[in-house]
């Protein structure tokens, strides 16, 4: 463990794990995980879908920007950092079964991981419903656009 770290709550190590840690993945399960923990993948797929939809509407829509894998930063700015019970996310370089296995992993804390996950499951619905383009009366609403241009923020020296 090169860099471990602590929980910002109780100070146990991330490794040992405690009832603060709501999920340590790598990075590239993620948001997978995070999805599952909340049991959210109705409502998560059901949100893709309707980015989607909008995207071929504003002509936003290309193929690369399609798929959605979410990368853990663009999933944090947009859903866990709005949630009441989102703690910290951090990462810590972990190795893996192989030396050249290690990697990032993605720390997520919170004081109270089940009541964080309820919170996002709700949060991918007040989101679909927020997108619904016939509630979007006002055109501010509308046009504004999510910060899609993140995908590029992936700094992990790997
Ligand atoms: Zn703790």
């Amino acid at each position: 463990m090169i860099d471990q770290k602590h929980c910002p709550y109780c100070r146990t190590p991330a490794a040992t794990g405690c009832k603060h840690l709501a999920v340590a993945a790598e990075g590239r399960d993620f948001v997978r995980r995070c999805v599952e923990l909340c049991q959210g993948e109705k409502q998560w797929r059901g949100l893709g879908e309707q980015r989607r939809r909008q995207r071929v509407l504003t002509g936003e829509w290309s193929p690369e920007r399609e798929d959605y894998t979410w990368l853990e930063t663009a999933f944090c700015e947009q859903f866990l950092k709005r949630l009441t019970w989102f703690g910290e996310m951090q990462y810590e370089l972990r190795s893996g079964p192989k030396p050249n296995q290690a990697g990032f992993w993605v720390l997520l804390w919170s004081k109270d991981p089940r009541q964080l996950w309820w919170e996002l499951r709700d949060e991918f619905e007040r989101q679909a419903q927020a997108e619904q383009p016939k509630r979007a009366s006002s055109p501010k609403a509308a046009v504004r656009s999510p910060k899609t241009d993140r995908r590029h923020e992936r700094a992990l020296p790997l």
